[in-house]
């Protein structure tokens, strides 16, 4: 797969890791470049110090044999080997010297290489009668050179270093003074240091070292010849001289980088620096271990890994997060949208449904004007016989009247004529009047609500039925406050509903005794209450419940409609029809409408209407 098509994710996954992998490589590459570098320069630094500690250590010794040599005391050991008090103060001048100059031993040899006087003529361990001849510190001097040389000691076994120097009488050789200094006095200044020295020979054995386990192994195996010469010098006594465990890289480089192989992880790992002696007869070599910028180097591996992965982390983190809030944002969207759908989907049902509301409500006003039209036209018929009777009456008056008007014209009595003519004219008027209050009780009204005051409507309603209490002899009262009472209405419907509760309380009456019809007009703050009260027959109890419902009729030419259509008028106005029997005899029938308060009196607004 090519980069281009790799996911998203995937390529910063890579990009990433090979970051960290640059990074890595550039830290841990300028970490081991400074470090490599302070480490060489500082022990650099210890190899010289070492260095000139040894030279100075060696060097206080290098030159008193050459001093001695000069001396007439030592001479004289030459002159008189034979003279035992002589020796005995060669001796304790040579044990004297020793102490001063705090050197191992100090000893005189002949020119055969054997000990005639020593610094320790009084130990067990004394040189006096040693022959030795082998050591190269004695061939070359006894040759007329100054000569310095290591070696464990024949008698002694410690590591000392020898410094010699010929006695000469003229200029022949006659013997050989020996200074040997004790090493191990140089190396106890160098245990606990941070790093390894070691000194070696010229075979590369090691014959200082601050780890005494290193001391008299070679630094590479040795050839035959080289342990066979050894031996011939005695230096180490023919013991044997075994190689240190391998040793990988340039042990040759001034500056290189070894590979010990021994046991202990991480800790085998040196730079190895070293500096030769003017007389090249040894090797100062520093092994410093690279185990802490091994740590070093390791640890800077753990903090960028662990920055990296905390980068990573949080990359992921804030991914996961944008993840996130992007489904948060999709599920919104879809959410918002399901709403939107069925915000749709409801307010189409819903505006259908209102359109279906809309037809019902209109349906049901034509129904319900179409049933006040039958109810009022029943109410008519019931008032027929009144009404003719109330139109015969005048009618056969006029009759009268007008008959009697023409026998008065015949006898010429215009006077009468006149009298019986305006009669008439006033009875017409009458009839016109009752005419014009049928057409208006007939009258289809439109259901607009409009402020209306009750008292006239009342006293309409009282007008038409005038004629009708009259001939049943029935007394109406109407108990009314002289403030205006106004409520919101339909004055044409009103005045038909107390037209109808009327009509009821007559026809309920007509047994009774006392014939008594009360209107009763009230208010509260609230409602205005208009109480129609007779003294009838009263509602049966069984019938109370269903007496507002349709069609529900005790009479036989009734049609049941007047109470319930009533009952819908006035639950139109946000009013109530309520009906109950009277305590003492009758029933009692109660609209109450909500007021629409008006504080001008009856009286006042008829006065005002007369100054119009
Ligand atoms: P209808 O007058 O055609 O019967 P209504 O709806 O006006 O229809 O009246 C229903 C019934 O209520 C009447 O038949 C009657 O039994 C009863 N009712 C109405 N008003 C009164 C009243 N004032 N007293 C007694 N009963 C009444």
């Amino acid at each position: 797969m090519t980069t281009n098509n790799m996911p998203l994710g995937r390529r910063i996954n890579t990009l990433c890791f090979l970051l960290y992998c640059i990074t890595l490589i550039i830290s841990l590459h300028t970490l081991w470049q400074t470090s490599y570098q302070s480490l060489q320069i500082s022990n650099q630094q210890q190899l010289e110090r070492f260095k000139r500690h040894l030279d100075s250590q060696l060097g206080h010794y290098a030159f008193i044999p050459q001093l001695l040599s000069a001396q007439d005391v030592i001479f004289n050991a030459f002159q008189y080997p034979n003279n035992p008090s002589v020796i005995d103060n060669i001796n304790k001048h040579l044990q004297s010297i020793n102490n001063i100059v705090t050197a191992s031993d100090t000893y005189l040899l002949d020119k055969h290489g054997t000990t005639i006087a020593a610094s320790n003529w009084q130990k067990d361990t004394t040189f006096i009668g040693n022959n030795f001849d082998f050591r190269p510190y004695f061939q070359d001097a006894i040759q007329g050179q100054r000569a310095q040389y290591f070696a464990l000691g024949s008698r002694s076994g410690k590591r000392g270093y020898y410094f010699s120097y010929p006695i000469k009488n003229e200029q022949l050789v006659i013997g050989v003074i020996v200074v040997k200094m004790d090493l191990s006095l140089i190396e106890k200044d160098w245990i606990g240091k941070e790093q390894d020295f070691l000194v070696t020979d010229n075979d590369g054995i090691v014959f200082i070292s601050s780890r005494a386990d290193w001391l008299f192994h070679s630094l590479k195996p040795l050839s035959e010849q080289q342990v066979r010469a050894i031996n011939n010098e005695k230096r180490y006594l023919q013991r044997p001289i075994p190689s240190l465990p391998p040793i990988y890289g340039a042990l040759d480089k001034q500056a290189s980088l070894l590979t010990l192989a021994n046991k202990r992880p991480f800790s085998n790992y040196y730079l190895s620096l070293f500096t030769v002696s003017e007389d090249k007869q040894w090797t100062v070599r520093v092994f410093a271990p690279i185990v802490p910028i091994i740590i070093e180097l390791l640890i800077l591996t753990l903090i960028i890994t662990l920055l990296y992965l905390l980068i990573y982390l949080s990359l992921i983190m804030v991914k996961q997060q944008l993840h996130r809030h992007q489904e948060q944002v999709r599920l919104e969207a879809k959410a918002k949208q399901t709403l939107e759908m069925t915000v749709l989907e409801r307010t189409s049902a819903l505006q259908a449904e209102i359109e279906e509301r809309h037809k019902a409500e209109t349906a049901l006003r034509s129904t319900q004007k179409e049933l006040i039209q039958s109810a009022k036209l029943a109410v008519l018929g019931q008032l027929s016989t009144s009404i003719s009777h109330e139109l015969n009456n005048p009618l056969s008056a006029i009759r009268s009247y007008a008959d009697n008007a023409i026998v008065y014209l015949d006898r010429d009595k215009l006077d009468n004529v006149h009298e019986n003519l305006t009669r008439i004219t006033s009875l017409t008027e009458r009839m016109a009047k009752i005419s014009a209050q049928l057409k208006s009780f007939a009258r289809k009204s439109d259901g607009e609500l409009q402020v209306v005051a009750l008292q006239p409507v009342i006293l309409a309603a009282q007008e038409l039925l005038k004629a009708q209490f009259k001939s049943q002899q029935v007394e109406l009262t109407l108990d009314m406050p002289t403030t205006f009472i106004e409520v919101k209405a339909d004055a044409i419907q009103l005045e038909q509903i107390i037209i109808n509760l009327l009509s009821n309380a007559l026809q309920s009456m007509q047994g009774s005794q006392q014939k008594q019809i009360k209107v009763r007009l009230s208010y509260n703050e609230n409602e205005a209450i208009i109480k129609v009260l007779d003294k009838g027959t009263g509602i049966d109890k069984n019938h109370l419940a269903q007496l507002f419902e349709p069609f529900f009729t005790t009479k036989k030419t009734g049609l049941g409609l007047g109470l319930s259509i009533s009952q819908q008028i006035i639950n139109n106005m946000q009013g109530k029809l309520t009906a109950q029997n009277r305590q003492e005899q009758g029933a009692e029938f109660t609209i109450s409408l909500p007021i629409y308060l008006s504080l001008k009196t009856v009286n006042e607004n008829s006065s005002k209407e007369h100054a119009q």
